[in-house]
């Protein structure tokens, strides 16, 4: 078997975001190479938050419905107090949030997501996928771009699209800017069964229970049955980072918490944990016949919930781009980078700003719930510039 390969256009990264993104330039009938190191695509087992500007990806290509067959919608998102119990503010998800942004807000198992982009791909004539390809480094070499795999196998092509995550190789190529920052968080996550936690008002909600420097997330998933949980708390950062927030740091941490919310954290998976890492904006993700997507282009707190809905708005622009500029590429990367790069360093900024809001303790945690104290559930003035996202229209 031959291992050079010559293909328009390929994806290194088969997650949410690269197989968005070749989902997103099959529907204009542009051919597309992923390359996934992973021997499946899969998902962690965890849930994942879905804001209307998500939904309108899934939505134009052609998976929503298969999405929300086992999502949830909640009707509220809560933000409560791990410490009292009481409730600080909520958004109410109902009719007049569907009227302002056309979608719903949704809450549903990683799995589950990726499994429906990852059928409506290989019902896609346009695109060829193979897992267990590690890309070990990215070149130009004239106007191709050049991923060699751990394997020895070769691709070269007119274009690569790096969503290769986090700890992208192909942001090594084209930013070069070592590795990505700690925030000082670790967060502990997984889907249980929802019968293995104590019944209480709101549990189908999302809520967010808040603390000085930690906050504990619940919500529903895959039809109710099971019940994701993110447990984040400010790690004391002692000796190397993957050792960062052991269990039993993060039971010191909840123990002034409710007896509900530890409840939760006592149940919570302790299997793996996440050092929770971003990095700051940078203005150009692209070099030559390479782009970045998602957390390889940018990576972010997980205050907002928008990693994930950030790739998929990536993922729509760049193949719009790439089909409007089809003998140009560094033209429609450049055009990307125009439309994407400000647009997702304010979520990235805005990411660590609502993890200080979230984490605030002492005086800001009483102001902030002074200010939130009146809200209206219907008042999304504050959520517009995030979920109100269109992809321009000159794109397409
Ligand atoms: C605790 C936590 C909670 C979160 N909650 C939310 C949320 O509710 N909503 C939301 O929108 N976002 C959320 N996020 C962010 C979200 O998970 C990420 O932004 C999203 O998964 C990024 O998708 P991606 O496809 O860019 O990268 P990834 O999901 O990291 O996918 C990268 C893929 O590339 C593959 N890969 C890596 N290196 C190579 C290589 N060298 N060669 C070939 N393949 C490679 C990997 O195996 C993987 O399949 C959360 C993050 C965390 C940490």
């Amino acid at each position: 078997m031959s291992l050079r390969h010559r293909v328009e256009r390929v994806v290194v990264g088969g997650g949410i975001g690269g197989l968005t993104a070749a989902l997103a330039l099959a529907r204009h009938g542009l051919a597309v190479h992923v390359l996934e190191q992973a021997p499946e695509f899969g998902e962690i087992g965890a849930g994942v938050q879905l804001a209307p500007n998500a939904l309108r990806v899934l939505d134009r290509l052609g998976v929503l419905n298969d999405v929300l067959g086992s999502a949830v919608r909640p009707p509220r998102a809560v933000l409560m107090s791990a410490v009292t119990g009481e409730q600080i503010t909520a958004i109410d998800f109902g009719a007049a949030f569907v009227a302002a942004y056309g979608h719903p807000y949704i809450v549903t198992h990683r799995s589950d997501l990726l499994a429906a982009i990852l059928d409506a791909c290989r019902a896609e004539p346009a695109i060829t996928l193979e897992t267990g390809k590690n890309v070990r480094s990215v070149r130009q070499d004239g106007d191709t771009a050049v991923a060699e795999c751990a394997d020895g196998s070769v691709y070269r092509a007119d274009a690569l699209i790096g969503a290769d995550g986090l700890w992208s190789v192909v942001r090594a190529h084209t930013v070069g800017d070592g590795e990505p920052a700690h925030i000082g968080d670790v967060a502990y996550r997984g889907a249980i069964a929802t019968a293995s936690v104590s019944d209480r008002v709101g549990k189908g909600d999302m809520t967010w229970w808040v603390g000085p420097g930690l906050h504990l997330i619940q919500y529903p998933v895959r039809g109710g049955d099971l019940f994701n949980q993110v447990a984040v708390f400010s790690a004391a950062a002692q000796g190397p980072a993957d050792a960062w927030g052991p269990p039993q740091e993060l039971d010191r941490s909840f123990a002034g918490t409710t007896e509900y919310v530890r409840e939760g954290v006592r149940l919570v998976d302790r299997e793996r944990r996440w050092v929770l890492r971003d990095r700051p904006p940078v203005a150009t993700w692209s070099k030559g016949r390479a782009t970045l997507l998602g957390d390889a282009a940018h990576p972010m707190a997980q205050y907002l919930a928008q990693g994930a809905c950030q790739a998929l708005e990536d993922a729509v622009v760049l193949a719009d781009l790439l089909a409007a500029h089809r003998a140009d590429v560094p033209a429609a990367f450049a055009a990307y980078e125009a439309e994407r790069v400000p647009r997702t360093a304010m979520v990235q900024t805005w990411a660590r700003r609502m993890g200080e809001i979230v984490h605030a303790d002492g005086v800001a945690a009483i102001l902030r719930d002074a200010l939130c104290a009146d809200r209206d559930e219907r008042d999304f003035r504050y959520l517009n510039w995030l979920y109100d996202y269109r992809p321009p229209a000159s794109a397409r």
